[in-house]
Order: structure tokens, then sequence, then C-alpha cells
């Protein structure tokens, strides 16, 4: 088996996976190194949303674009990932949260999604297990969820088909720089040569950008997440709580799975998040406040993944800007489920010098040359002082 491809791409979650099924099916040699499993860190932990509302302005346009691929996962992969066009709420109980709820829809509808405002009665007649009075909600028939266990190993048995090469595995533990290549050393294997080199390695990819001397404020949380024993089927949408304490659905075999904020920094192996009792505790206590029926339901499992996190909670996708041949897509920043797609289509092209449909210099890792403010999202999000433990 040679060593030498056209590309090489560290990271097997949806970003790598997805960059290495577009540029395979673009003819390229493709190599996709995965240390362990392909999706068996953030990409298969996270909650499978396929949220559209509520992203920033500047992440429309990939947003919508990974939708379209969503939509048509099945004929673009060649086989399903569980895709429910199940809607998505997010409702609000005070008058500062309303006024965010419908910044959020206008914004959204701005940027060409369709959303609906339901107020008082409405909210109850849609949501009648909601507690709370003067209950406003947003409504994006458009929002979706799938499954993420099974969602990353079909689109690399898909870059398998069409040529591409996976290890896992294989952790590339060294990169060295010639003239017109990089070669990649691993414990396992010979070395791996190519003239382009993908950093898709989620929480992990800081180091590479480190070793190409751009460094980012890139840091691992993950929020924590929820599943309940199966109850009987009365929720269609996906419902987030705008004040960020609750977001729950219902899989079609009725088990409830919902998490809650504030995300959790990632323990100092960098490999886990841990979810502290107390965060099972007040996460249940933001459910049964909310939907009082769910009060006595039995939680299952709980758990929680490590995702790569930047300050403005925008990803990190293009060109390096201190290295020919180098990639970067990484710092999902608790979105980066929806958008793999777009991810991995623009990045293939641009490796393959063409125009991407969508403007990529909003993630350009340039930004971090100058300092980057952190997002209003991120403060309410996030709590600093929380550590997994
Ligand atoms: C609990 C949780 C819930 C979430 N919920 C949602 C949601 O509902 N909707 C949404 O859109 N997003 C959500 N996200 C975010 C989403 O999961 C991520 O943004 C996305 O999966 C990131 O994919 P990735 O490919 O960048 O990273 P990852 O899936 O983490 O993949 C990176 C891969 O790189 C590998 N790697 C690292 N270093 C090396 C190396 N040196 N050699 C070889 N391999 C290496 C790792 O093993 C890993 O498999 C959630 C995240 C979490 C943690």
């Amino acid at each position: 088996m040679s060593s030498n491809f056209d590309v090489i791409i560290i990271g097997g979650g949806l970003f790598g996976s997805f960059t290495g099924l577009f540029l395979a099916r673009s003819g390229k040699r493709v190599a996709l190194l995965e240390r362990g499993l392909v999706g068996a860190q953030s990409s298969g932990a996270n909650f499978g949303g396929l949220r559209l509302q509520g992203r920033s302005p500047e992440q429309y346009p990939l947003s919508l674009m990974a939708q379209g691929h969503w939509e048509n996962f099945d004929g673009l992969i060649g086989e399903g990932c569980e895709y429910d066009r199940n809607g998505m709420v997010y409702f609000a109980s005070s008058e500062a949260s309303r006024d965010r709820l419908l910044k959020y829809a206008s914004s959204s509808r701005a940027c060409g999604l369709e959303i609906e405002i339901w107020e008082g009665d409405e909210v109850r007649r849609q949501l009648p297990w909601l507690t709370g009075s003067g209950l406003t909600a947003s409504y994006s028939p458009r929002c979706a969820v799938a499954n993420p266990r099974i969602t990353t190993p079909a689109v690399v048995r898909a870059m398998t088909r069409a040529g591409g090469q996976l290890f896992e595995g294989t952790e590339v533990v060294g990169i060295d720089q010639g003239q017109t290549s990089f070669t990649v050393s691993t414990p396992n294997r010979p070395p791996m040569t190519a003239p382009v080199l993908v950093n898709a390695a989620g929480g992990w990819a800081g180091t590479i950008c480190e070793q190409f001397g751009e460094p980012v404020p890139l840091f691992s949380a993950g929020p924590p997440q929820f599943v309940t024993e199966p109850m009987p089927y009365v929720l269609k949408p996906s419902v987030y709580a705008i004040e960020g304490d609750m977001i729950i659905r219902q899989t079609s075999r009725g088990n409830f799975i919902f998490a809650g904020y504030p995300r959790t920094l990632a323990n100092d192996d960098g490999r886990h998040t841990f979810v502290p009792p107390q965060k099972t505790l007040n996460g249940m206590r933001a459910v049964g406040t909310h939907v009082p029926g769910f009060r006595n339901a039995e939680v299952i499992r709980v758990w929680s993944g490590v995702e790569g996190y930047l300050p403005d909670m925008l990803p990190a996708i293009g060109a390096s800007q201190t290295t020919a041949g180098l990639y970067h897509a990484f710092g999902g920043s608790g979105g980066g489920f929806q958008i793999a797609p777009a991810v991995g289509e623009c990045l293939a092209l641009e490796i393959c010098g063409k125009k991407a449909p969508v403007d990529l210099s909003p993630y350009s890792i340039g930004r971090f040359r100058s300092s980057v403010e952190a997002s209003d999202k991120l403060m309410r999000e996030f709590d600093p002082a929380s550590s997994s433990r």
C-alpha cells in the first residue's frame, strides 16, 4: 500500500470525514487518519441537533448549505442517519428572554429561515405540557435531528467507496514539513506523505496550529447530556429554553434526550468531559420545572464530549496563513455537527483550487492574529469556573 497521498487528513470526526468524502469524489488520493475510531469523539457524542435558529448571521450561508445536504443525506451518502425534520422551538418565559428570542427570530428570517412566532394561548395549544405563563415561542419547521452515533461511520464508508483510505487507531505524533510536502509519523505505520495536510483534529487541533506558528485560543469543553427511560411519544419538535437551562427532544423510541448549560471544561487528560453529579440534578430540576410531567422520569445515562471552542463561537475553516498546503477545519464550538457537510464540501473545493459557494473569510484562522472578542452566547452558556469534577 502506497504511503504517498494527495491529501492527509488528521481527525476522523465529521469535519474530517466530510472533507475526505468530497476530496475522494474529486479524484484526490485521500488518507484519513484517526487516533481512535471514526466519530467516537464529539461527532458521535453530540445531541444530534440540526439547529438553524439562533445561529450568528455570518454562519447562515454555511448552515443553510449544510441543511440541504442533511435533507438529501441518503442520496449523498448511500445510507441513512435517522434524519428527522422534526422542527425546533425556542421558548422564553421572561420579558428579557422574549426580547432575545424575537431578535434571534428576526435575524434568522433576514437570512432566509422560515420562523413562526407563538404567543400566549398558541404556545399552550402547541406545547400543552410546558408550564409557565406569558410564554413566547419561535418555531422553525426546517430544523431537524439525526443520530450522531451512526452518521460519521456512514460518511467514512462513502469516502472509502470513493477511493479514500481510512486509518483508524492511527495517531499522528509528528509532522515534518519538507519543500513541497508534509510527512506525518504515527507509532504504528510507515511515514505518510502528501503535499496537502488538513487539520481536523477537533478539540486537539490547537497543537498543530501552534507547530505551524498560528496559535489559537481553542479550549475543550462539553455540555452535559442525559437520556431517560422510554416514555409515551408526545414530543415532535426539539425544544430549547432560550435561557439555556433546558434543551430537550424525544426519540421515536420514546427516550427523552436533554441537555443543559453551563458547559463544562474537559478534564485534564483532554480526552473526556465528566458530568458532575450536581449537573445531573440541576438538569433534572430544570426539566421538572418546565415540564412537570417528566419529574419522575428515570435518567438511564449521562454523558458529555470533548468539543473544541473558539471564543467567537465560529469554527476555523480554510487555508493556513503561515504554511502553504496546510488547511484547517476545527472549532465547531457547540454547533459543528449541523454545519459539517458544508464545511467538508467548501474546504474540499478550496483545496482543489475551486471557489466555495460560501464565503469562508469569516472563518479564517487569520482572525486570531489580533484578539477576538468572546461572543455573548459563549459567556451565557459557559461558566469558566466550572470544571468537570
Ligand atoms: C455533548 C455535545 C453535544 C453537542 N450537540 C450538538 C448539536 O446538537 N448540534 C450541533 O450542531 N453540534 C453539537 N455539538 C458539537 C459537534 O459535536 C461538534 O462541533 C462536531 O462534531 C465537531 O466535529 P469535529 O470533526 O471537528 O471534531 P471531533 O468529532 O472531535 O473529531 C476530531 C477527531 O480528531 C481525532 N484526533 C485528534 N488528534 C488526533 C491525532 N493527533 N491523530 C489522529 N486523530 C486525532 C480525534 O480522535 C477525533 O475523533 C455537540 C458537542 C458535544 C460535545
